[in-house]
């Protein structure tokens, strides 16, 4: 039996697609194998979204040929559409595809093990207009399932290369969202995350049908219990928008709206299309309809000028919503951006001590934040074993907290009502009702 092996570096809809490229291998025949072990055909699914990504991608190319000298590489995703020539100059790679035709990685591997050929399929992708429909069914050993619905991005954000990597927006037709999550749910999968580059964007190429439209549908399907939505661009956010989403109880209270800066001024310089206020509107408006929500949200620190006060409009603005986690990214410049160009560029001291300050403030609003279910009860669905506490089983609450609970039974892909005792960190402690 062949074997392969994905090295997947990025975000969820990278994870997604290698999922779907690991189904197609596995229908012809193939053994998927760990990355670190001997494999025949190595699939590097990279990512270009900074310098660094770039970097990583081209380290693991070369070290899966040294674990074995005669395997098949093939580099596919956002660095390889970005950078096809750099990437065909590596030696060791056979096939390179960028963002489009991974439904034919298979076929190109066997052609370059048979025919000693190598493949190098990556062209302009701003051409492409149709959404290419690559699919999943299951998720080895997960309970949760992303779900892609959307390509590319028409947003330009001045410090991101992701549009010129996966093109114009795109949105796969409903029929086939609704076809794959049936077979998810066969499969016994009961949360699915629509994913894409800018769901939010989803339908704008289709004509009369909307994201509500495809979480409607969703919703309607016997077996999914919960939605969740991952990155939105908070704009989406309208009031109809929520009369809708809190009349679908299967929609996880669970938001997360990349922020980016809580300066107005950065905002206008990042070529993001709203601001602190219209933000802050948004954040009230969901927790009108939602009041257990969780907010989460992506903040990009010592962006090119980003001055003292600004920074601390920023701290401030993220005290004043309450987040409930933050991520935060220093910024760094991303060759090919228009803001890799800006002048006044931060130093590295300066990016380090706002990280550490906002990296400390969001601590401190996430242990608010999952302080006041202490004493309540939420519903988990349960994932695994804690790896380091095997008593203990670890979930998600429907807002997006990590909850463990001591059990000795087999409660995996299970939901079930959890009282609230203390918390451990950023982890809910509870006990189970039956
Ligand atoms: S919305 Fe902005 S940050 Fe997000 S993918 Fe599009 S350009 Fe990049």
């Amino acid at each position: 039996m062949k074997t392969v092996a994905f090295y997947t570096l990025g975000c969820k809809v990278n994870q997604y697609e290698t999922e779907a490229m690991s189904e197609l291998f596995q229908k012809k025949g193939y053994r998927v194998v760990e990355p670190t072990e001997k494999a025949d055909v190595y699939v590097i699914n990279t990512c270009t979204v900074t310098n660094l990504g770039d970097r990583k991608s081209r380290q693991f190319i070369r070290r899966s040929k040294k674990k074995n000298e005669d395997a098949v590489i093939a580099v596919v995703g956002c660095y390889a559409q970005m950078s096809p020539d750099e990437i065909s100059k590596i030696e060791d790679v056979d096939i390179i595809l960028g963002t489009k035709d991974r439904n034919k990685i298979v076929e190109l591997c066997e052609k370059a093990i048979s025919e000693n050929r190598r493949y190098n399929l990556v062209e302009d992708i701003m051409q492409v207009k149709e959404f290419e429909e690559l699919s999943i069914k299951q998720v080895k050993g997960k309970t949760r399932a992303n779900l892609k619905i959307q390509e590319g991005c028409n947003q330009y954000c001045s410090y991101c290369i992701i549009p010129y990597a996966r093109g114009q927006i795109r949105s796969r037709q409903l029929g086939n969202i609704v076809s794959e999550v049936n077979k998810l749910t066969e499969n016994g999968f009961k949360e699915v995350v629509l994913t894409g580059i800018h769901v939010a964007s989803y339908g704008k190429d289709l004509g009369d049908i909307r994201l509500i439209d495809v979480i409607e549908k969703i919703h309607d399907i016997a077996g999914i219990e919960r939605i969740r939505l991952s990155s939105l661009e908070p704009t989406v956010v309208t009031d109809d928008f929520m009369k809708s989403i809190s009349r679908l109880y299967k929609v996880c209270d669970h938001f997360h709206l990349s922020l980016q800066s809580g300066s107005d001024t950065v905002l206008q310089r990042m070529n993001r299309k709203y601001t602190t206020e219209q933000y802050k509107n948004i954040v009230k408006l969901i927790r009108k309809y939602m009041p257990n929500v969780a907010i989460t949200t992506d903040i990009i620190v010592g962006f090119p000028g980003e001055t003292d006060d600004e920074f601390s409009d920023t701290y401030n603005f993220v005290k004043s919503i309450g987040f409930s986690r933050i991520h935060v990214f220093k910024y760094s410049p991303r060759t090919g951006t228009p803001a890799a160009k800006f002048a006044n560029q931060i130093s590295g001291i300066e990016k380090n001590e706002r990280s550490k300050k906002l990296i400390d403030l969001g601590e401190k609003l996430s242990k608010e934040f999952i302080t006041t279910f202490i004493g309540k009860t939420v519903e988990v669905l349960f994932e695994e074993r804690v790896k380091n506490k095997p008593s203990y089983i670890v979930g998600y609450t429907t807002n997006y907290i990590r909850t463990i609970c001591n059990t000795p039974e087999n409660f995996e892909g299970r939901i079930l009502k959890v009282a609230i005792t203390g918390i451990d960190r950023d982890t809910l402690i509870g006990e189970i009702i039956l």
